[in-house]
């Protein structure tokens, strides 16, 4: 498989839905022309989600979540522990240059919680190989890291079922 010349830098962010899918229907897209894709999440709830399924069935990219339980019903000092470990994965992952794509899933809310500082997401920018595709996701993405993305998307929420009290549905929000 021809590598690809040069990777980018994206950031998908906003209040809208559609983040972490349009990361995934990137994995499922690059998976599909024998690109080897890795996804790290940050900040996460309690469901499992069907990504994390499929990733199981024949393991068509591999996905990476260390917390475990409701990220939202701990302490910031347990979240702030795995996301450390979360983190060192991802500039393990980055600086192997073994992957083609690799996806850091609701990074920015880490961010936003203060668990990880910017800079340390405009270094990690800085040490991707050329050939990588990094794609960070969130709501809230830094003005600094839009600076330097070379593509950003932001997701407007127009209208979200959430507002008329429709809860997470299995396979579409989870
Ligand atoms: P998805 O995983 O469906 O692509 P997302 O990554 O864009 O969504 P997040 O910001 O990660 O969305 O939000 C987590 C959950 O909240 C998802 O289940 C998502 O569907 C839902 N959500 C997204 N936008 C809104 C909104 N405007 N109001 C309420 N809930 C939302
Ligand atoms: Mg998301």
């Amino acid at each position: 498989m021809k590598k690809q010349s040069r990777g980018l830098v994206q950031v998908y962010t906003g209040d809208g839905k559609g983040k972490t899918t349009a990361a995934l229907g990137l994995a499922l897209r690059a998976t599909g022309q024998g690109m080897s894709v890795i996804i790290i999440q940050f900040v996460k709830g309690d469901f499992t989600c069907g990504e994390h399924l499929f990733a199981a069935q024949g393991h068509p990219f591999e996905i990476v979540q260390l917390n475990t339980g409701d990220s939202f019903a701990q302490s910031w000092e347990e979240l702030r522990s795995t996301t450390e470990q979360s983190f060192a994965f991802a500039e393990r992952a980055i600086r192997s240059g073994g992957y083609d794509i690799v996806i850091l899933d609701e990074i920015f809310v880490a961010v936003s919680k203060e668990l990880i500082s910017i800079e340390q997401v405009l270094n990690l920018m800085s040490e991707k190989p050329e050939n990588m595709e990094l794609i960070l996701t969130g709501r809230g993405a830094p003005s600094e890291v839009i600076e330097r993305a070379d593509l950003v998307t932001e997701m407007v929420a127009v209208k979200h079922p959430f507002t008329k009290g429709v809860e997470a549905r299995r396979g579409i929000e989870y």
